[in-house]
């Protein structure tokens, strides 16, 4: 597996998937779930209303895909991250549930490539250095598997900073 890092918008990545950081309603809010409706269009909002009337929402650490819609990629895999508390109530292991879910459900659609942002580590607070270890951990814990290449999409300098450090 080869593991990419860039610093800019996954909105603008032309991979077979990028990752959404939704919540559990899959109706859409802000920051990078905002910024993927605005860009790909009516139907992934269409598609997360399906999965909502047939699940009725996606639990924290789990995932499920819909359309990239008008996006340059073909998939969302969208993914609810747990928002911190005080780090003892589980918030590791839901963050790498979703990873490990993502990738999972990557492979089974037959993604190549894949780009992540970071999830949780906006409105939900989770501390980013310790977030990254988490993402780049259980991404490297299912190599070996498609996708062939997992794309970490930094937004902010911080987190750009942090995985250069980690991953290199
Ligand atoms: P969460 O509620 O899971 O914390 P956020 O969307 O608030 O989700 O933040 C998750 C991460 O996504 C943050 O690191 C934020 O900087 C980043 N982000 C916001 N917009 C974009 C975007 N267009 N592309 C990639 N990452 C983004």
């Amino acid at each position: 597996m080869q593991i990419r890092l860039l610093q800019g918008d996954i909105t603008r990545q032309a991979v077979n998937a990028i990752v959404n950081a939704a919540n559990t309603s899959l109706l859409g809010g802000g920051g990078v779930d905002g910024a993927i409706h605005r860009a790909g269009g009516p139907a992934i909002l269409a598609a997360c209303r399906e999965i909502r009337s047939r699940q009725g929402g996606c639990p924290v650490g789990e995932a499920v895909f819909t359309t990239g819609g008008d996006l340059p990629c073909q998939y969302v895999i969208h993914t609810v991250g747990p928002r911190w508390k005080d780090g003892k109530s589980g918030e590791d292991e839901l963050l790498a549930s979703c990873y490990r879910n993502a990738l999972l459900l990557a492979e089974k659609i037959g993604a190549k490539q894949v780009a992540f942002p970071n999830i949780s580590t906006g409105i939900y607070g989770f501390p980013k250095e310790r977030a990254a270890a988490i993402a780049i951990r259980t991404v490297n814990a299912h190599a070996g598997h498609l996708p062939e290449t997992v794309i970490f999409v930094c937004f902010d300098a911080d987190n750009y900073t942090i995985y250069q450090h980690l991953l290199s």
